[in-house]
């Protein structure tokens, strides 16, 4: 017989946040949802999901809660804000906290969660839009044994894998180094790239090079082939692989460490910002403007 399953509540509905709703559901997890725009929401509740007004109510109904939103301010808000969750979570319901954050946010949100007698667990994830949506993300997380086995059921409808990586936290930075060295893959492929048209090569050949042979890293392919198709609708917006590559670089300075190629990925999503492509997906970054050098005479 099917043991009986937790009810789970859902902060967050975009790219990410809907994909895990949509697994957890197809799994018949109970579950309540809500998202700041109330759009978001309304195909979820079809599916038989109780749709919340605010993360207060979501998290009232659940003993597992899970926040998947953009960045730092996003989630004080969901947490924290009027009607925030926490204000709504029982004594020892599970939070967990999906989203890319910032440690020192981490760490704020984990004292918090414990002084109201809740467990806390920071679960970033690698894998993109499909792999929300198929189950295959890959979960780094922080936090009790204890709290990562009650989370097991469901990490693994919404993952492939959940990797244990320490104390509270350790998943947040893992995930930042992760997204750091993506982020600085991708803005030296566009510089590769600005080269490349500069220098009159053909396109198609270089491309075929650089996928092939050493360079030819995941990420690299990736952007490559959102190059060659010219298809940059999100998976994962410009704009938070800037908000990522600037949260490692703060983690970095924590910790006396100058990350210098995050800083100079950084400023060139910066630029894809100021060009207008912050809400396209970060392969974008190959379509913005190059530095320009002053040549030396
Ligand atoms: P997204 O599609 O832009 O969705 C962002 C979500 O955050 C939306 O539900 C949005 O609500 C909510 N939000 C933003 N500001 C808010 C606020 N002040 N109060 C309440 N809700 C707020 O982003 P995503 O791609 O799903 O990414 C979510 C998180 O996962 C980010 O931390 C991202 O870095 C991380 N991540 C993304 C990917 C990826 O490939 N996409 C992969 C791994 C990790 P509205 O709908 O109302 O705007």
């Amino acid at each position: 017989m099917e043991m009986s399953k937790p009810n789970v509540a859902i902060l967050g509905l975009g790219i990410m946040g809907a994909g895990m709703a949509g697994r957890l559901l197809s799994a018949n997890f109970p579950l309540a949802v809500y998202n700041r725009n109330g759009e978001k929401s309304r195909p979820f509740a079809a599916s038989g999901a109780f749709v919340a007004a605010t993360p207060r109510e979501a998290a009232s109904r659940a003993q597992i809660i899970i926040s998947m939103v953009s960045n730092d301010d996003a989630s004080r808000e969901v947490w924290l804000g009027e009607n925030g969750a926490l204000a709504g979570a029982a004594p020892n319901s599970l939070l967990i906290e999906s989203s890319t954050l910032s440690g020192g946010w981490i760490h704020e949100l984990a004292a918090k969660a414990s002084e109201e007698g809740c467990r806390f667990l920071d679960a970033p994830v690698t894998g993109t839009k499909p792999h929300a949506a198929s189950g295959e993300l890959v979960f780094l997380v922080g936090g009790s044994a204890d709290a990562v086995e009650a989370a097991r059921p469901v990490f693994s409808v919404m993952g492939r894998e959940t990797i244990h990586l320490g104390p509270v936290g350790s998943g947040a930075l893992m995930k930042l180094i992760n997204n750091f060295i993506c982020g600085v893959q991708a803005a030296s492929f566009a510089e590769g790239l600005s080269l490349i048209d500069a220098g009159g090569l053909d396109r198609a050949k270089a491309l075929s090079i650089l996928t092939g042979g050493a360079p030819g890293s995941g990420i690299v392919k990736r952007v490559a082939d959102r190059v060659a198709a010219n298809d940059f609708a999100p998976n994962f917006a410009l704009r938070w692989m800037a908000k990522d590559l600037s949260y490692a670089i703060a983690e970095g300075s924590g910790k006396k460490i100058s990350l210098q190629t995050a800083a100079a990925a950084l400023s060139m999503f910066q630029r894809g910002i100021a060009e207008g492509h912050g809400d396209e997906d970060f392969s974008a970054v190959a379509k913005t403007s190059p530095s320009r050098a002053h040549s030396q005479v």
